[in-house]
């Protein structure tokens, strides 16, 4: 390994955009599919990797089919055993990738839909968590996602039912795909989840129709203090100058869903460009297990390597991870302690 992937590898981590179900692992799956009596197209690990990855090197391809392959996975959860095994195997994972801390993306629909109830879920997560601090040292916090191709009607029931349990959810956030009236159909459920106290952000998917007018309604209708993607916003000068002024950061994924084992330039060159103009952009993984690319170290190590980005890039965009974190001042304050000397250390030695 170079030294700038041991670098990489050894730095200490926060991760800001993963979905739980994108890091279960193919063991995982197959086990819980067994216990759970589903039937999965899959007979291995191999299986897996290339029925999720069918068709998936042509960057063109667009966003629902690797949903289809993502509800796979989410299609297996059906107890409470399930998620609280989900949850500590990517904690497990985390200390691998150095990853200290992580805010988790869940969904709650699918597991609703299969009888899965709001309760169970959170419970088993805590557990989860509660578990994967004490074993890996990992501290995580909870986004619950709503899919933005279903209604706001059933976000709001939603909402309603998680209020007993709202001190386990750090925000609120949406995926699946975007459709024709998004952000404007989510202003209620948004505001809602404000005056319950959670955190807001919200994917916006990169290269699609309309990318820019979905970014400034997220920023201006739904009061996003965050943004998944978000790429685009480099098309209007003033949607970066609003970025910058309202410090509203995004999460970015140099390996996105359409691709297998290589970082696609040229959105890496959008990420290092809204870097450079003082976006507080970070980098992160989205889906590990279902790209089959790797974790976040790989991840960051292919983004290094493919835009032959330099020691100080990489480090502000981890840094920036860190300084997105909905964490209190004081917590945010000694993660960047540590992160700093930690980078510090490193360089010295390089
Ligand atoms: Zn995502």
């Amino acid at each position: 390994m170079s030294d700038i992937a041991q670098f990489i590898a050894a730095m200490p981590k926060a991760e800001l955009h993963v979905h739980i179900e994108g890091t279960i692992e193919a063991d995982l799956l197959l086990g819980m599919a067994d216990r759970n009596g589903i039937v999965l197209p899959y007979k291995s690990a191999e299986d897996i990797l290339s029925g999720q990855n069918t068709g998936k090197s042509d960057p063109k391809q667009n966003l629902d089919s690797f949903i289809e392959a993502l509800d796979i996975c989410r299609n297996v959860l059906r107890q409470g055993q399930d998620y609280e095994d989900m949850t500590y195997g990517y904690l497990k994972r985390c200390q691998v990738e150095n990853i200290v801390y992580a805010e988790i993306m869940f969904d709650p629909q699918v597991g609703l839909r299969h009888g899965v109830g709001i309760e169970t879920q959170l419970e088993a997560m805590q557990s989860g968590t509660r578990a994967g601090a004490r074993d890996f040292g990992v501290e995580a916090q909870w986004i619950m996602n709503f899919q933005r191709d279903r209604s706001a009607e059933e976000a709001l029931d939603i909402l309603e039912a998680v209020r007993p349990y709202k001190d386990q959810v750090v925000g609120i956030g949406l995926d699946n795909p975007e459709r024709p009236n998004f952000p404007d159909i989510f202003a209620g459920v948004f505001a809602a989840a404000k005056k319950d106290g959670y955190r807001l952000t919200s994917h916006c998917d990169v290269h699609i129709p309309n990318s820019i007018q979905h970014i400034r309604g997220c920023i201006e209708i739904l009061g996003v203090e965050r943004i998944d993607h978000g790429l685009n916003a480099l098309e209007d000068e003033s949607v970066v100058q609003q970025l910058v002024d309202q410090s509203i950061p995004l999460t970015g994924c140099p390996t996105r869903y359409a691709f297998q084992s290589q970082t696609s330039s040229d959105d890496l060159a959008m990420m290092t460009t809204l870097l450079e103009r003082g976006v507080l952009i970070s980098l992160n993984s989205d889906d590990p297990a279902q790209f089959g690319t790797g974790w976040l170290s790989q991840t960051l190590i292919e983004a290094q390597r493919t835009g032959d980005l330099s020691w100080e890039t990489m480090i502000s965009f981890m840094r920036n991870g860190f300084a997105s974190a909905w964490l209190a001042d004081d917590q945010k304050a000694a993660y960047l302690k540590e992160f700093d000397r930690s980078c510090d250390s490193r360089r010295k030695r390089h």
